[in-house]
């Protein structure tokens, strides 16, 4: 596979943002303590809303990198490695197109051995 022009990682990262942002805002929607329903019923709605928040919680994390990508498209620094300034292998953009690191130092932050800014 070639690598994607930077214009189809902006479209594609436009599109992945709208995704997350339409989850997101479901999310707010379910999350609606109005009704009183049975003990039981609380328990389960608890439950997956603590799910949803989690799920939130990586999607929010996602939409920041993919508006962190996009600022550097913006700023014609997209495809180095925000650690070690190497371009990161297209590939690995192709997949993860926000990507803030090239492979080597993706495996260092996942060890803790890098410090994320
Ligand atoms: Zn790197």
């Amino acid at each position: 596979m070639n690598a994607l022009t930077l214009e189809e990682i902006k479209e594609k990262l436009l599109a992945e943002r709208e995704l997350l942002i339409a989850k997101l805002s479901g999310n707010d929607l379910s999350v609606d303590d109005s009704e009183t329903p049975d003990p039981v019923d609380l328990a389960v709605r608890n439950y997956s809303k603590n799910v949803m928040l989690a799920v939130s919680e990586n999607e929010s994390r996602q939409l920041l990198l993919i508006n962190e990508a996009l600022e550097r498209i913006a700023d014609e620094e997209y495809g180095a490695c925000q650690n070690c300034e190497q371009p990161i292998n297209p590939k690995r953009l192709n997949a993860v197109p926000w990507a803030r690191y090239c492979l080597s130092c993706q495996e260092l932050l996942e060890q803790g051995l890098l410090d994320e800014e």
